[in-house]
């Protein structure tokens, strides 16, 4: 999308509403507020939101939560899928080290408070 000869991106539409918007999976613009994907390519659909009262409402508990250090951050799917990844990667590791060490698989259960 072509506007006044720049190029508007998903980041362009993050930075206009800084703090209000994070971008995810780069083309995703998710209200940090709402936990909502916003449609960004119109710039009235997000102002629209921003100035929507379920936004300012999310927003003024969003903030009175995190005074007393309640937010929990949302994973975003690539995030998700790297944890997912390191873990299989740490069993396939496990499995390695114990058939080399010549150890049975199921003496892995004794190990499982160390994790
Ligand atoms: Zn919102």
């Amino acid at each position: 999308m072509v506007k006044h000869g720049k190029k508007v991106t998903v980041y362009t539409r993050a930075a206009e509403h800084p703090g209000h918007f994070k971008v995810v999976d780069d083309g995703i613009l998710l209200c940090i507020y709402c936990n909502y994907a916003i449609k960004w390519e119109k710039k009235s659909t997000v102002d629209d939101h921003v100035r929507g009262p379920v936004h300012c409402a999310k927003n003024a508990a969003y903030e009175k939560k995190q005074r007393n250090g309640e937010i929990r951050q949302q994973r975003t799917i690539t995030s998700t899928i790297s944890i997912a990844d390191s873990k299989k990667e740490l069993i396939e590791d496990l499995i390695q080290a114990l058939a080399t060490a010549n150890i049975p698989l199921e003496k892995v259960n004794s190990l499982i408070p160390f994790f």
